[in-house]
């Protein structure tokens, strides 16, 4: 939308003037949304229990910085804040404090919810390097996928990032919240009642134990759960394999065998029943004594519990498929969130800033059924006339909408909403 002035040059001020009266009035159209959200007493916003002994903090839509050490004696007065300041985003601490209001010093904490945070942003999967992308803020460098921790340009810590909350990568999100909610449940014995499900309102899953038992936990206590779940420092092969020439090396898995060993018996299993030449080569084996004896491993992993003494297969091969084996039970979820025991996290029931859709809880059990694409969307009604810049083909309440590119385009309000919070759209004049 270049603007040309009278003497045929370009008039980048004016460009710029108008682009940012643009992205205001856009920005305002959002805020409005959430404000319609807020007030609407149908709205269901659930009260976290122990209300009083959380902090709260939420991010402010026009000014962008964070009010935090809020207390809040129930949900009542918590709802109010919400009508008069319509944050974008809302959050309170997994722990429970004596005076959540005070300094982070002398809050006096009682304890903390065991949360675990599983996020797209945090798994490779084949469609990031497609619709995300990275600019280093220091120095400009661009990527596309995960972005990094460091620039590898600059070593700037900080990047803009440009993101989408596509059905494949909520759906490797989910993979994972499967797999985490099994350990939890069977290896660690919490019945499917005591974990709290939720939907985070972006491309991730939430999962919380808010249960007495776990309370108490301190970061290191929580450090070793993390490293469970992620199968971290797990031992595969004896650890003096290297030295056994010729003898067994690898551990005796029983069948009563429980938690990893189990996991990674019938991961081998399930592995080796599927695989394919070019699989291995993904993950560096081109052993073919490993496909040629592919019964005899199988049946022997299952009723021997023993994985060596097949000859052509060389410990090294088994260590590379049992690393590769282990890295799909395991569980990627966001590790610094769980070991971090001041934590806030999005509340139940509020919007996210960057989609507009909510936080939802839902049951364990309906993991595989829950569609976020229905359940999540907040604005129901309405349609407006957006300028989208790009968009992929994307679900929304119901609706499959998109491709887009520089086109104007009557949408319903939630993807409107969902498009302008992504910088992907503009409202229309
Ligand atoms: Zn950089
Ligand atoms: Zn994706």
């Amino acid at each position: 939308m270049r603007y040309i002035n009278k003497f045929g040059k370009s008039n980048h001020y004016n460009h710029w003037q108008r682009d940012k009266v643009d992205m205001e009035a856009s920005r305002d159209f959002v805020y409005q949304k959430f404000c319609e959200y807020y007030r609407d007493p149908l709205t269901i916003i659930p009260a976290p229990i122990l209300i009083g002994q959380r902090e709260f903090g939420y991010l402010l839509f026009k000014e962008r910085f964070m009010i935090r050490h809020k207390r809040f004696e129930g949900i009542s007065s918590l709802r109010s804040m919400l009508n008069q300041t319509v944050p974008s985003d809302v959050y309170h601490s997994c722990a429970y404090y004596e005076n959540p209001d005070f300094d982070m010093d002398k809050k006096g904490w009682l304890g903390a919810d065991l949360v675990f945070d599983i996020d797209a942003d945090h798994i490779p999967t084949s469609c990031n390097k497609i619709h995300d992308e990275f600019t280093c803020s220091k120095c400009g460098f661009t990527g596309r996928g995960i972005t990094p921790e460091i620039c590898p340009a600059c070593e700037a810590t900080k990047f803009e990032t440009k993101t989408w909350p596509c059905e494949l990568c909520i759906k490797s999100a989910r993979e994972e919240t499967v797999k985490l909610t099994d350990m939890l449940e069977n290896d660690f014995g919490f019945s499917l009642d005591e974990l709290h499900v939720f939907f985070s309102g972006h491309r991730g899953y939430h999962v919380h134990v808010e249960n007495e038992a776990v309370r108490s936990l301190n970061a290191m206590a929580r450090k070793e759960i993390v490293d469970y779940v992620t199968g971290l420092g797990l031992t595969i092969l004896d650890k003096d394999a290297k030295e056994k020439r010729g003898k067994r090396a690898t551990k005796k898995f029983n069948l009563h065998n429980f938690g990893w060993d189990k996991r990674l018996k019938v991961g081998m299993q399930n592995f080796l029943l599927n695989t394919t030449p070019e699989d291995l080569k993904d993950i560096g084996l081109t052993n073919n004594a490993l496909l040629k004896n592919k019964e005899v491993i199988i049946k022997r992993c299952i009723n021997d519990g023993r994985w060596d003494s097949i000859k052509g297969v060389s410990v090294q091969t088994w260590l590379k498929l049992a690393e590769h084996v282990k890295d799909l039970q395991s569980s990627k979820i966001d590790t610094v969130v769980t070991t971090d025991t001041h934590r806030l996290i999005r509340m139940n029931g509020t919007l996210h800033g960057k989609t507009g859709l909510k936080k939802v809880e839902f049951p364990a059990k309906n993991l595989q059924v829950f569609d976020p694409f229905t359940r999540a969307v907040a604005f129901k009604k309405g349609e407006v006339k957006v300028l989208v810049s790009d968009a992929p083909e994307f679900k929304l309440g119901g609706e499959t909408l998109g491709p887009y590119k520089n086109e104007t385009k009557e949408l319903p309000v939630a993807a409107a909403v969902m498009l302008i919070c992504k910088g992907r759209a503009k409202v229309a004049n």
